[in-house]
């Protein structure tokens, strides 16, 4: 079976490390047996290598009963499909790791040694509402397959629902901001969703306030201060306090 674990230069880990990690997936037999006992390994070792954690860590291997082997098997499958969620669901929101795997993958096959790439910056410059399509803005030193060193400024456009990847490479930076302006018009980008999202809450906040002001001067006690006239009470219950009342749902 495939298991979703995490890898970093100490090893591979079941839970998430501390340490700056990749998900991997592994091939991982549960009947395996390990190389030190004999015993069904039941884990995944830091160097997956078939050997039990017990004898990994030195500690005396219990019995397992069978029904405890398939309830570690079971926890297993289920670590590993929570980290199997945790890679979708990061993928959807900013998946600048994710990403730089993919560009390396990108890489390799395109004239460069993806895994000697140098990422200067990679971050997520603009969505497509809900989240589907997004544009990664990336500055690399890229090893070229002959052996020079260049420096590449790149946009990577992505699409979940058609697994689109896109890469576009650019000498010069100019370049690649014209690329990146065209190419996020109409999206939510960092400096456009300053306005669109900030500026949401304050107008609400404002038609709030506008709201509960025009209603409290309505329903102030002293008609005579709040209307600004010498107007008798029949004449605000009247008039004057219908026409605002009305007035306010066409207000924007
Ligand atoms: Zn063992």
């Amino acid at each position: 079976m495939k298991l979703h674990v995490w890898s970093n230069v100490d090893g591979y880990f079941l839970s998430r490390p501390e340490r700056r990690s990749r998900l991997v997936e592994l091939e991982f037999d549960p009947h395996d047996a390990c190389r030190q006992c004999g015993e069904r390994v039941l884990s995944v070792s830091t160097d997956n290598s078939n050997i039990c954690p017990w004898c990994d860590s030195g500690a005396n291997r219990p019995k397992i009963l069978p029904y405890q082997e398939q309830e570690i098997i079971r926890l297993l499958k289920k670590q590993s499909d929570e980290n199997k969620d945790w890679k979708s669901a990061s993928r959807r929101v900013i998946a600048n790791r994710a990403t730089e795997k993919d560009v390396r993958d990108y890489l390799d096959v395109h004239g460069f040694y993806g895994s000697s790439a140098r990422f200067i910056s990679l971050e997520l410059a603009a969505i497509e509402r809900p989240g589907w399509v997004q544009v990664f803005n990336f500055h690399a030193h890229l090893k070229t397959r002959d052996g020079r060193w260049v420096v590449r400024y790149g946009i990577c456009r992505t699409d979940e629902r058609t697994s689109l990847f896109e890469v576009t490479l650019h000498e010069h930076k100019e370049g690649h901001s014209a690329a990146l302006r065209t190419g996020t018009r109409a999206m939510i980008t960092r400096d456009r969703r300053q306005q669109h999202w900030s500026m949401l809450p304050l107008l609400m906040l404002f038609l709030f306030v506008v709201g509960v002001a025009s209603v409290g001067a309505i329903l102030a006690p002293e008609p005579n201060r709040t209307l600004g006239g010498p107007r008798s009470t029949a004449d605000v219950m009247s008039g004057t306090v219908a026409a605002p009342l009305n007035a306010q749902p066409a207000q924007p």
